[in-house]
């Protein structure tokens, strides 16, 4: 699965009216903002006045660490609010990465010469420090990935093809990333198994009221999104894995918006699976996590085949490594997997509490301003999500509100989000959406509501 590089579809005539009038926005930069304040539409619950968030940290120092943040876009001072989609990298990571390659490359495993076991040692400890990070009991837990997609794969592929047939059930939502959707699609057509969907609530949380009609006998696995990558919304995993456990059935947590953002503690969970990626989370692209427990490690078939995962191979068969190796075939991502441990290291540096605090403040602080937007529609949870704000302005087509965001510096993301089950749901075909980060600025969010007020004047609003 491609990252969340989509950018809606049916965007096309509007899109055509800002390429004519790209030229004007630059003009209209200072027109005011509203000063109408609207109630949002969900009412009561983020409708307080909280003020702009104060960052725990020395914000300006942290931002001082990411290269990528001081730059400029169209003559603007840049704001990155895809942050959902990846993460900007801190000059520690890019440094440990610079670092392996300049001090420590070569092949991991099996080398007998000094260089190797400085690469086999560098690679081995970011799957420590990872196993840390998630609080798992045993390090050989961890299985690097190219990402949370392939994580899900890994497990469809090598844990459901030999476990499932006509008669089980799979369990997902229908807040799913299409990374949690199509491996069980591919899953159920080659296996004869049923796929089915976890309802949504009026107000767009997991319906959880008829659970047990849901979780049942026949259910294999549930697999769902710890934080949606849409509304940010942070679904109630361990009353689910509490269910799934009562009728015998496996979970997997898609954490690729959660482990960057909050806390996540394995064992307190439950889960049997959990899938990440590095780059949405300080660490480069390339490398992701899958998390699973070692009985189940043990049990399974191999995912990929070739070298390293193997112990032994005669003309016609094979035996295979030990875990965590069993499922790590060929030469894995080794410079990407040592960023990823420093990603680890910065975080845990600033606390993963704080940034979750942090985080939530930002996003309430994001839903009050921008609710005061005329003809603007915030789709979401609030009292449960962060870090995540998709809207829609009325008239105004989310890829048109990108485009002429990004002439004011300001990076969002516009399109289906590699959801369009959800999207569905929603009754729209796209939004835009801001997503934050720890390094993100209270300035910066007064920015996009600008931004977002000066393209409702300029198309006319
Ligand atoms: N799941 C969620 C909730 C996501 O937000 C994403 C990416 O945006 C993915 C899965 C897929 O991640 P990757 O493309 O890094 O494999």
């Amino acid at each position: 699965m491609e990252p969340e590089h989509d950018v809606g579809s049916g965007a096309t005539q509007a899109g055509y009216v800002i390429a004519r009038r790209r030229c004007l926005i630059v003009s209209e930069s200072n027109s005011a903002r509203s000063t109408t304040a609207l109630p949002s539409e969900e009412g009561a619950p983020y409708a307080v006045e909280t003020g702009p968030p104060v960052p725990p940290w020395d914000l300006e120092q942290v931002r001082r660490d990411f290269p990528a943040l001081s730059q400029r876009m169209h003559g603007k001072p840049l704001v990155y609010l895809d942050n959902a989609a990846t993460s900007q990298k801190p000059r520690q990571v890019i440094a440990a990465v610079t670092r392996y390659y300049e001090e420590s490359n070569a092949n991991v495993h099996r080398a007998i010469y000094e260089l190797g076991e400085r690469a086999t040692n560098a690679y081995e400890s970011a799957r420590r420090k990872v196993a840390e990070f998630i609080n798992a009991e045993d390090w050989r837990s961890i299985i690097f990935t190219r990402g949370t997609t392939e994580a899900i794969n890994l497990v469809a592929y090598a844990w459901g093809r030999h476990n499932l047939g006509p008669g089980d059930e799979i369990l997902i939502t229908k807040m799913e990333h299409h990374s949690n959707i199509i491996p069980w699609q591919l899953l159920a057509r080659d296996t004869g198994a049923a796929l089915r969907y976890l309802p949504l609530t009026d107000d767009y949380t997991l319906d959880l009221k008829d659970m047990s009609k849901y979780i049942t006998g026949s259910t294999r696995i549930v697999a769902l999104v710890h934080q949606s990558n849409v509304f940010g919304t942070v679904n109630p995993v361990r009353d689910i894995v509490q269910q799934a456990r009562a009728v015998g059935a496996l979970i997997l947590v898609d954490g690729a918006q959660s482990v960057p953002h909050f806390p996540v503690d394995v064992m307190q969970l439950g889960c049997d699976f959990l899938a990440f990626s590095g780059h949405k989370m300080l660490g480069p692209t390339g490398v992701g996590v899958l998390y699973a427990r070692t009985d189940l490690l043990e049990s399974m078939e191999p995912f990929h085949g070739g070298g390293e995962m193997i112990s032994t191979v005669d003309l016609q068969r094979a035996t295979w490594n030990q875990i965590p190796w069993k499922f790590e075939a060929g030469t894995p991502n080794i410079a990407q997997a040592v960023g990823l441990g420093a990603a680890i290291d910065y975080l845990n540096q600033l606390g993963m509490d704080r940034i979750a605090d942090y985080s939530k403040q930002l996003t309430q602080y994001s839903r009050e301003v921008l609710s005061q937007i005329p003809h603007i529609t915030i789709y979401g949870h609030a009292p449960t999500s962060s870090s995540s704000l998709p809207f829609n302005v009325e008239g105004i087509h989310p890829h048109d509100m990108a485009q002429l965001l990004d002439q004011e510096g300001i990076a969002v993301r516009a399109g289906h989000h590699c959801a369009q089950p959800l999207m569905r749901c929603l009754g729209v075909a796209a939004t835009t959406r801001a997503s934050f980060y720890f390094y993100n600025t209270s300035e910066e969010i007064d920015r996009l509501a600008e931004g977002i007020n000066q393209a409702v004047a300029f198309m006319g609003g």
